[in-house]
Parts: C-alpha cells; structure tokens; sequence
C-alpha cells in the first residue's frame, strides 16, 4: 500500500547566524521520509555561509509542512538519530542547578511529553513546558509554538528557558531565540543542547535539521541577542552528539555580529567535515543492504518467518528501507515506554513491546539495533518462551 507524497514550499533563508547570503555550496541531500499516513519528500541544499561559515540548509520547507511532518512522525521533536534509551538527566540538571536557584521559574521548549520538567520539578524548580504537538499524557505541557506566547504579558516572565535539540530543526534561528530573548527577564538564562557538527557532522546532516551548529556559532548567534554565552567545557550534553551552550541575557540585540575567530579556517572544516559525514552516510547505507541480505537470506530457509527489529533508531529504518519491495512480515519492538505504540520512520506498523504476548506468531529473525544494549537484548530475547529462527547483529560498522 504505497502511501501518498508530501511536498513543501521551500524558500530560500539568508544564514541565521550573520544575516550574509553569500555561500559556498556543499552539496545536495534527498530523502522520502515514510511516516505514519503519508511520505514526505526532503530536498536540502546544504550551504557554507561565505562571511562566517555557519552551515545550513540554503532553502526552508513552509510551516504547515513541517508541522503535518512532526505530527505524521508522531515522534515529537525526537530525531530519528536518538540511539540511547534516553538521555543523561544529571548533565541536563548540572548547568541548570550551578546558575538558577531553586523555585525559580523555568520554560522547557520543544517539551515532548513534559518528562524533563518533572525532573525540574522535582529538583525544586517551577517548571512549564511547551510543545507544537499534543501531548495527553501530560496537562503541564501547553500546546503552541513559541511564536504564540509572544503576548506582553508574557514578557520577562521566566528566569530561565531551556531548550533541547529543537533550534537545530526551526525554519528561523534568528526569530526563534530573540522570541525567547522576550519571554526571559532581564539576567536571566538560557540552556541549549544542538548537535555538534563538528564533532558528529553526520549526526547533524539528518533528514530532519536545517541548522548545522558547532560552539563558535551558537556564541555568535546568542551574541547578536544581547547574550553573553558561558562557554564551561565541563558541561556535559546529554546526548553523545550535542554540545551544552550556557547563555545570560544581559544586553538588546546588536544589528551586526562580526565573527570573533578565522572564518576562513572555519569553511574549510566545515566543507573537510561535510565530506566526511556523506562518506559516512554511503558507508551506513552499503553496510544496511548488506544486512537486508543476511535478513533475506536467513529468511529463505524458514516456513513462517517474522522480522522484528529491536531499538527503534536510525539503524532499523535504514536497514527496513532495504526491505520494502520483500512480502515479510517487518515489526519493530522497543523497551522504551515512551516509544511504545507511537510510529517509526520507514515501518508500517507501531512500535511494540518487546514481551511473549505482543510478539506475532512465527519464526523469529531479531535484528539487533541498539549498539550499547545488543548484548542484554540477546539476553531478554534466549529468556523467552518464543520461537527463535536467527539473531543478526544490525549495527555492525565498517571495522567489524
Ligand atoms: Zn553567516
């Protein structure tokens, strides 16, 4: 059953970070995203801008397109890069705690299901937190982007706003945090967690981010909004591929921001950096159609097989994309609660729990996919009273 095509309006933005629009070019990605109702066509021009050497998509889908893409992904503003479990809730805590003081007001944007402002609650904090997507599970979340609490009211509200891999994926850096700058009082703080193009410029490069950030331009950014950026190397992000950015309000917003280090060392890594991640990504991709294989052929030799994948990450979709013209039966099974029942990228049916009831009938091939947790899945898996055909191993890398 082939599902229908969405396509956006893109329109071309100047670099969020310095406002230039001269770029150089890095190169061109396209992917057919399937979620849960429909497919969605994502087309980047991938830039280097000329001035700072920030790197982002040169072109924006509209913003009905990208809400009907979160809402059809059902994954919040989770990214698909997301491997662990969850994320490290001390390292989120650890800046927060040094510089606010308790019982302080907090807004979480890009809230998700509220889980990280029940930790600041409970670290003492008043916490509130906002999402563009509904969430029933829990009423302290409010449904809206943050372009809609922009009322006078509102103004100065909060002494801190914190925020967690969300600016990476705006159509406007720019609006976005000076429509945060408003909501905080004056001295107030900011705490940002993006991915790290330098370090994980392919964790950065995904089918879901315009903004591809390293330290220098998230202190450039937050410089030209009147923040002055805390830059403590001993923050940890909590995630592996993020960088931790501290910032207080403590001045008004500057027209132009001239780049404080040597912007043209800065594009030749990006472009070194660029290179490397759509090397990486042809790698991935040799190495999950030799994976689909290994599942095609196990499943040869059995009368009834079932494929189910376990972790439901970037290594389950891109293997499963290999799949899609073969008439097996695809499941894919989680442990994470918060995962379970809501869709993944490139499978048809929800995420499952991982126990004998849930299971379908059948002979069993599992495709190990979370590489910190393979070994306890096989594990979980030899403990069950199920019928096991074949275990495969699905995050193999290229050294294994
Ligand atoms: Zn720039």
């Amino acid at each position: 059953m082939s599902k229908p095509l969405k396509k956006a309006h893109w329109s071309p933005s100047c670099c969020d970070v310095c406002g230039e629009t001269k770029v150089r070019a890095l190169g061109h990605r396209e992917y057919t995203v399937s979620n849960r109702t429909a497919d969605f066509l994502m087309q980047f021009e991938d830039v280097c801008c000329q001035n700072c050497g920030f790197v982002y998509e040169q072109k924006r889908p509209d913003e009905d397109f990208l809400y009907d893409f979160y809402r059809d992904a059902h994954n919040r503003y989770s990214s698909a890069v997301e491997i662990h479990v969850d994320y490290d809730i001390q390292a989120r805590l650890t800046p927060i705690e040094r510089f606010v003081e308790k019982g302080a007001r907090i807004l979480e944007v890009g809230a998700s299901t509220g889980h990280f402002c029940k930790s600041l609650e409970e670290a003492g904090y008043h916490a509130e937190g906002l999402d563009p997507l509904d969430q029933e599970d829990d009423p302290s979340v409010k449904k809206g982007f943050i372009t809609e609490r922009q009322n006078a009211q509102e103004h100065g509200l909060y002494d801190a706003i914190v925020s967690y891999y969300v600016l990476e994926h705006v159509r406007n850096a720019d609006e976005w945090i000076e429509q945060l700058s408003c909501l905080l009082k004056e001295g107030g703080y900011l705490f940002l967690e993006v991915p790290d193009y330098k370090a994980y410029p392919h964790n950065s490069l995904t089918f879901e981010h315009m903004l591809h950030f390293r330290p220098h331009h998230a202190d450039l950014l937050l410089k030209k909004h009147g923040f002055t950026v805390i830059r403590d190397q001993d923050y940890k992000a909590s995630r592996y591929f993020g960088f931790v950015t501290v910032a207080q309000k403590t001045g008004a917003r500057v027209e132009h921001i001239v780049p404080d280090f040597k912007v043209e060392d800065i594009i030749e890594e990006a472009v070194t950096l660029y290179q490397k991640a759509k090397e990486a990504e042809q790698e991935n991709k040799e190495l999950a159609q030799k994976i689909a294989q290994k599942i095609k052929n196990s499943a040869a030799g059995i009368s009834n097989p079932v494929v189910c994948f376990w972790g439901a990450n970037e290594y389950a979709s891109r293997i499963v994309a290999h799949l899609k013209t073969e008439t097996l039966p695809l499941y894919i099974l989680d442990n994470s609660e918060t995962k379970i029942g809501t869709h993944h990228e490139e499978f048809d049916r929800p995420i499952i729990r991982p126990d004998e009831e849930a299971l379908p009938q059948g002979d069993k091939i599992f495709i190990l996919c979370s590489p910190n947790w393979n070994k306890d899945i096989k594990e979980q898996i030899q403990n069950m009273k199920i019928s096991v055909s074949d275990i495969l191993d699905g995050t193999l890398d290229k050294n294994e």
